[in-house]
């Protein structure tokens, strides 16, 4: 049994975190490879290592002191090291990084730094050994992650140091230089580590017991989901529920690694397991939904065109003309004389008027209108297309509550229903389909 844990900047923050991470390890000799982010905030007003080195890189850039940040960098290191009585040579590292420390400096190799560090002293620490991303993790020149050489590699090092901790969010270019993944990259090494070494789990490690059924701003105290699958997580993170970093799903994925959120406040608590494929008996049986996720500010286009279900020329047409402003379309409902395009307001907003201009000219239709402050919110499950009645409970929630609902629409592979309804009763929606399919018979907002 091979276990991968990754953790996240809150669960290194301080030397207390690294005694529970310590700990959390030392419970299962399984977990035998562990990825860490930067130590990451304490407290609400704390700050992150990753910003404090982005923000040290921006003063650098523009000619004003760093000197304060940077010793805030370097007093959190040391004040982590001594707490914990580890004798890991900072003062050598610092040295050397505050001589790198003129305009020269590439911005991703002195914001790497925040993993590296946090991940020798962790080493140290759990009396593991150390391997550097900078030597087995490999992007392509277009910034694209190598995986087949990242994996080879990995392998490799693994059959010297079995149990290793190893920095994540970074690797290397073509050319040796450092290069840094988007932020919250260090799910993707975690995820990278798990297929590299065939793990059985891939553990994440955060400051949450799993993901939520729904976001805890809206609803009250939301249960966390025990079992999830990758299309459910894919279709809630689309509308906005964030937990992982988008990227981290698709090497796990592909071996079938389970991937399981976990909290490091509260390990006794199982977490959100998310897996391809669930059977019958796992989780709760009884769930329709897995979550409920949204987003406001939609515009709604609506295009009238007689019997326009069977001369598709003219959807065609628009959407290349949106295309060619790059907007994205979120979701097109086709009916016998129409058709809605709904896209992000934000997207839109400036050349609406232009484009239901262009529309008209050029395709003649029989009429267009526009609608916006639409929100979408979907409701995410697998079991809803199995389960007769499920769409009657939604819609008969909303209707008991009387909320307008604009439009519907099925997500990919019938897993989610969408909903649009007005911004303003966004979260009276939430609230209300949370409530009509957690609690029966109670439907009240
Ligand atoms: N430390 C980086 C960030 O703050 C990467 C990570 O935490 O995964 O985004």
């Amino acid at each position: 049994m091979l276990k991968v844990a990754k953790f996240g900047g809150s669960s290194l923050a301080g030397a207390e975190q690294f005694r529970k991470v310590k700990q959390i390890i030392e419970s299962d000799p399984a977990r035998m490879c562990v990825v860490v982010s930067a130590a990451g905030k304490r407290h609400k007003k704390d700050s992150k290592i990753t910003d404090l080195l982005y923000l040290t890189h921006a003063h650098i850039n523009y000619g004003v002191s760093h000197e304060d940040i940077f010793s805030m960098i370097e007093q959190r290191y040391y004040g982590i090291r001594d707490e914990l009585g580890l004798h890991y040579d900072l003062e050598s590292e610092f040295e050397k990084l505050r001589g790198e420390l003129n305009q020269d400096i590439p911005v991703d190799y002195l914001v790497s730094r925040g993993e590296y560090l946090t991940a020798r002293l962790m080493s140290e620490y759990l009396g593991f050994g150390f391997i550097d991303a900078a030597e087995c993790v490999f992007f392509n020149y277009d910034g694209q992650i190598n995986y087949e050489k990242t994996y080879a590699a990995i392998a490799e090092r693994a059959v010297h140091s079995p149990r290793f901790v190893m920095p994540g969010f970074y690797g290397v270019m073509p050319n040796g230089a450092i290069h840094v993944m988007t932020r919250g990259g260090s799910d993707i090494t975690g995820a990278i580590v798990a297929n590299a070494l065939d793990a059985d789990i891939y553990e994440n490690w955060t400051d949450v017991s799993g993901i939520l059924m729904a976001d805890p701003k809206v609803v009250k105290e939301p249960r966390p989901i025990p079992y999830i699958t990758y299309q459910e997580l894919r279709e809630l993170s689309y509308m906005g529920a964030s937990v992982l970093h988008e990227e981290s799903i698709l090497p796990v994925k592909e071996k079938n690694i389970p991937l399981n959120i976990r909290n490091t406040n509260r390990p006794e608590d199982p977490g959100t397991m998310i897996l391809e494929r669930i059977s019958g008996e796992e989780g709760d049986a009884n769930r329709i939904i897995t979550g409920i996720a949204g987003r406001r500010s939609f515009t709604v286009l609506t295009i009238y065109q007689k019997h326009i279900a069977t001369d598709t020329r003219i959807i065609r047409k628009t959407l290349e003309m949106l295309e060619a402003c790059r907007v994205e379309v979120e979701h097109i409902t086709l009916g016998v004389d129409s058709f809605n395009l709904v896209m992000p307001t934000d997207q839109i907003r400036d050349r609406i008027y232009e484009l239901i201009a262009e529309i008209k000219n050029r395709l003649q239709p029989d009429d267009v209108k526009v609608e916006d402050g639409i929100a979408l919110i979907a409701c995410v499950g697998r079991r809803m297309v199995s389960v007769p009645g499920s769409s009657a409970k939604l819609f008969g929630a909303l209707g008991a509550n009387n909320i307008n609902i604009r439009m519907i629409a099925q997500g990919s592979e019938e897993i989610s229903i969408i909903v649009g309804v007005d911004n303003k009763d966004f979260e009276r929606t939430i609230r209300t389909l949370y409530d009509g399919f957690m609690h029966e018979g109670g439907s009240k907002a």
